[in-house]
């Protein structure tokens, strides 16, 4: 039995979203499935807020990751990666994977990454091949300074590749005004869809890096040129080069049209006040968020546990008793002191948010706190 989903994606899945993905299995090729795969592009152009190439690799949203970094990268190269918590940590895990000498531009878990801090670290290394960052730090529930980041990338003329995985549609972004060369998302978080789908957005400079290096030594599969080769040779019959899920597909669609029917501002403004109510809530309550006002996720909010207690303890009881499934979280020092509340459902209303803080204070009742 699992319960209300309520954890830092995947999110549960609309109705228009459940019915895409029963829909009767088409095939993958012609006409008719490429007229929907090529629509679905365009909905994602219009989220990344970009007119430069999308592709919609197969995977979770760590195989755009692993698509996008590798891009860039040749053995040996400095890559300069954001990190302030585990999933900067992921960043530079897939960048040393692929030889690269990382350079690790770090900040506090739950404190933002410092813009200045890229300057310096391009100074200090001038010839560095890639910048890589995420947007929403989904661990700790910081946002970061992307574009500070990207306009001093920009200067550089260094590229500069955005994990938004869990930040598109959920706050403000744009890709092309804001001077990004790849941005990478994945279809369970706020999208709405199912996971399994990582969009990748490809901009004109991020091409020019990629067509300098060359392609020996980069694989096939995640190779962001065997996607654009086959967009290109396979235009009208089958614009990439492995069998599509159509299902996962159109329901990924069902996600992005709803958004942008909804309209993303009106999304994010949802997103930012269900998320001010779950921050003076918990703050009210006793439980610190871990991030400051100035830079906390409008989607996913991480607080420490109540002194001495576990937030282990919390996750359990909110489950058992109330059935909401919140995360836990927390590694090094804050292993086991904070837990994470994801509100990037685009169904997620007050009822909900309200439900967790009913949830937490009945929790306090029970270990006489309250
Ligand atoms: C969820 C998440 C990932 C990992 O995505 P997968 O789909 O599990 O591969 C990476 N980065 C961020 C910021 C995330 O929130």
């Amino acid at each position: 039995m699992t319960g209300r989903l309520m954890i830092p994606g995947p999110v549960p899945l609309s109705e228009s979203v459940a019915e895409a993905m029963a829909a009767p299995v088409q095939a993958h090729y012609g006409p008719a499935w490429v007229s929907i795969h090529n629509e679905t592009l365009q909905l994602l152009q219009q989220a990344f807020v970009t007119e430069g190439d999308v592709f919609i690799l197969v995977g979770s949203g760590s195989a755009g990751l692993d698509a996008a970094i590798s891009s860039l990268l040749a053995p040996g190269d400095a890559a300069l990666v954001g990190v302030n918590g585990y999933f900067g940590q992921r960043l530079a895990m897939i960048a040393r994977a692929y030889g690269a000498h990382v350079v690790e531009v770090a900040a506090e878990w739950g404190e933002p990454l410092a813009a200045d801090a890229f300057e310096d670290a391009l100074q200090n290394n001038p010839s560095a091949s890639v910048i890589v960052v995420t947007h929403i730090e989904t661990s700790t529930g910081v946002l970061n300074p992307v574009r500070q980041i990207a306009q001093i990338a920009n200067a550089h003329a260094v590229p500069i590749i955005v994990d938004a995985i869990s930040s598109l549609g959920g706050v403000g972004f744009a890709m092309d005004e804001w001077g990004i060369d790849i941005c990478v998302t994945a279809s369970q978080k706020c999208l709405g869809g199912p996971a399994g789908l990582a969009p990748v957005a490809v901009g004109p400079q991020a091409w020019a890096a990629i067509e300098k290096r060359g392609n020996a030594g980069h694989g096939w599969y995640l190779n962001l040129q065997t996607w654009r080769e086959f967009a290109r040779s396979q235009k009208d019959w089958h614009p990439y080069p492995i069998t599509m899920p159509t299902n996962a597909i159109l329901a990924l669609r069902e996600g992005v049209r709803a958004l942008l029917t909804e309209g993303i501002a009106h999304r994010i403004g949802r997103y930012k006040t269900l998320a001010g109510r779950l921050r003076s809530g918990l703050e009210y309550l006793g439980f610190r968020p871990l991030a400051a006002d100035a830079h906390a996720a409008p989607v996913v909010t991480a607080a420490y546990s109540l002194p001495g207690v576990p937030s282990g303890r919390i996750v359990e009881f909110l489950e058992r008793v109330h059935g909401l499934e919140i995360a836990g979280g927390g590694l090094g020092h804050l292993h086991d002191k904070i837990f994470r509340v994801g509100h990037m459902a685009p169904s997620i209303a007050e009822r909900d948010i309200d439900d967790v803080l009913t949830a937490l204070e009945d929790f306090k009742r029970q270990i006489g706190e309250a």
